[in-house]
């Protein structure tokens, strides 16, 4: 039986009737169009911009079952039970079906009762699968999460390069790609791979206007996160994004210690434990997930009310798509950037190290650029992000951190002098620590042993606590005055950058922290 798709239905029709949705939102209807005309289409809209009807609605008007291509099991199991309890026939083909599951599937497959078909890339292009869909009608074949296919992404999928033969297999299938990636260089990435040259394009504008964005400078890291928990979380879930899988462990045990019900998230827990934890985190219950970027795709709950990061993203694009998974549901949300100095200096100093090609290194030195310069800035941090995705917000948020308080600064150029001469005289060989006793005069160990309360500098920032020079030492490194010089942390001067700021011939505007102000 091909049911409802037979009759060539109305694409408001199945959004009202089946949905339960009374319109379309922002492109989606264009984008639908599209696909309903026969065209290709990439679709760019950010997380919770409501990707799935583009290719769910026209799927289930035009003729034929509708073909998903999805990265993960979760995800499409996730979207198949929402699919069913709307009554329409979805099913999905992966590797952890059951052998009845998998029975059942290709019995429905072969006697034509799916209107949707989800299906991992690799599963896609296996020989007997092909066979079958070839002698189908196929309404359309949306890729999900499309950036996968692109290898300057940070979910590049070697699997999803192979989709390249779709357009073969199927020539006159219509194809519309979706992701929440917004950088052009993805973007062309994904047309040229899934030769969709002609597709026409559609672009959401990325403002999340219920997302509330904060950047910290990180000073008391377990306060910090505690805080903003407590008062951003409510009811809801929370997601603390850490860099490393040792630390997701360590701040999760932290927080339970703090009376929270907190998870550690890791690409390093089995299959079985990642299905349970994504269970309780869809459960509703309030609980904090502290994961690494593997935490990702799928991530669906519409309550995830605060998102922060302990450690800085490598790229604008990666931290837009993390912080993208607060609010779904519309309602106010508070994302949380905690940042160092040290940490920003190793990251260039390790890109700068990797031996990845050139141009590659290249497109990653300027997202990391990107990232530091969006950490420090002082104007509106969410017309700062949506810039770096080449979206111009005309007038300011109003409601990030910079926009609610404007940081005060002050002319920095003394205490840059000092902190660079400091950097200097000590031979290059220190780290911040050691910097800030030296400046502030602070008989410590290392001072001792190195002799260090003989030079010159030793005490020239009597006048200003250790915090305060932290703070200089780290917008420093920001803009690249002070870099890595080893890699046992001990900070260096970067020569061309640090030689004006020492002779004093330019302004160094730096910022007055804003950390305790909320
Ligand atoms: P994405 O895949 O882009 O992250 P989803 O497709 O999951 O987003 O949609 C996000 C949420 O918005 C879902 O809860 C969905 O039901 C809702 N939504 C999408 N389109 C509409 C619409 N036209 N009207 C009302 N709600 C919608
Ligand atoms: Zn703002």
């Amino acid at each position: 039986m091909e049911g409802r798709l037979t009759t060539a239905a109305e694409p408001l029709d199945i959004l009202q009737k089946i949905f339960g949705f009374s319109s379309f939102r922002g492109l989606q209807e264009d984008a639908v169009s599209a696909v309903m005309r026969g065209e290709d289409a990439l679709v760019l809209m950010p997380t919770g911009g409501g990707k799935s009807l583009c290719y769910q609605v026209p799927a289930l008007c035009r003729f034929g079952m509708g073909l998903v291509i999805s990265p993960l099991i979760a995800l499409m199991d996730d979207q198949v039970a929402g699919l069913k309890q709307l009554g329409v026939k979805a099913a999905a083909l992966h590797s952890e079906l059951e052998a009845d599951e998998r029975v059942r599937l290709w019995e429905q497959l072969r006697s034509n009762q799916l209107d949707l078909l989800y299906v991992s890339p690799e599963r896609l292009l296996t020989p007997s699968l092909l066979d079958v869909l070839k002698g189908r009608s196929l309404s359309l074949i949306a890729i999900d999460e499309a950036h996968c296919v692109s290898a300057w992404g940070h979910e590049f999928r070697p699997e999803y390069r192979e989709l390249a033969t779709i357009k073969e297999h199927f020539p006159d299938v219509p194809r519309i790609a979706l992701t929440a990636t917004a950088d052009t260089r993805t973007r062309d990435d994904i047309l040229s791979v899934l030769h969709m040259e002609k597709a026409r394009v559609f672009v959401a504008s990325f403002h999340r206007t219920n997302l509330f964005l904060q950047a910290q400078p990180k000073l008391s890291e377990t306060r910090q996160v505690i805080d903003a928990l407590e008062r951003h979380m409510g009811q809801g879930a929370a997601i603390v994004y850490c860099g490393s899988r040792r630390r997701t462990e360590r701040v999760a045990a932290l927080l339970r210690e703090k009376g929270f019900t907190a998870l550690a998230f890791h690409a390093g827990l089995s299959p079985i434990e990642k299905r349970a934890l994504l269970l309780r985190f869809r459960s509703g219950e309030p609980i904090v997930v502290v994961a690494t970027i593997a935490f990702g795709m799928g991530i669906d709950r519409p309550d995830v009310r605060t998102v922060i990061h302990l450690d800085m993203p490598a790229s604008p694009e990666g931290y837009y798509q993390q912080i993208g998974r607060a609010g779904r549901d519309g309602e106010l949300s508070h994302t949380l950037l905690l940042y160092g100095g040290e940490a920003m200096a190793r990251a260039r100093y390790w890109l700068e190290q990797s031996q990845a090609p050139e141009s590659e290194k290249r497109v990653m030195q300027g997202r990391l650029e990107s990232m530091i310069a969006l950490t420090e800035t002082t104007g509106c941090r969410t017309q700062a992000i949506l810039a770096c995705f080449g979206e111009m917000l005309p007038s300011p948020c109003g409601h990030c951190d910079n926009c609610l308080h404007p940081p005060a600064t002050f002319d920095g150029k003394e205490a840059a002098q000092k902190v660079l001469s400091a950097v200097y005289r000590t031979g290059e060989r220190f780290g911040a620590l050691v910097l800030t006793a030296v400046l502030r005069g602070k008989m410590t160990e290392p001072v001792e042993r190195h002799a260090l309360h003989k030079l010159s500098v030793f005490g020239i920032g009597r006048d200003r606590g250790e915090s305060w020079w932290r703070m200089v030492i780290r917008q420093l490194i920001a803009r690249g005055a002070i870099r890595l010089s080893g890699e046992h942390g001990s900070l260096g001067l970067h020569r061309e950058t640090a030689r004006p700021l020492l002779r004093g011939e330019v302004p160094v505007p730096l910022m007055e922290d804003a950390s305790f102000k909320t």
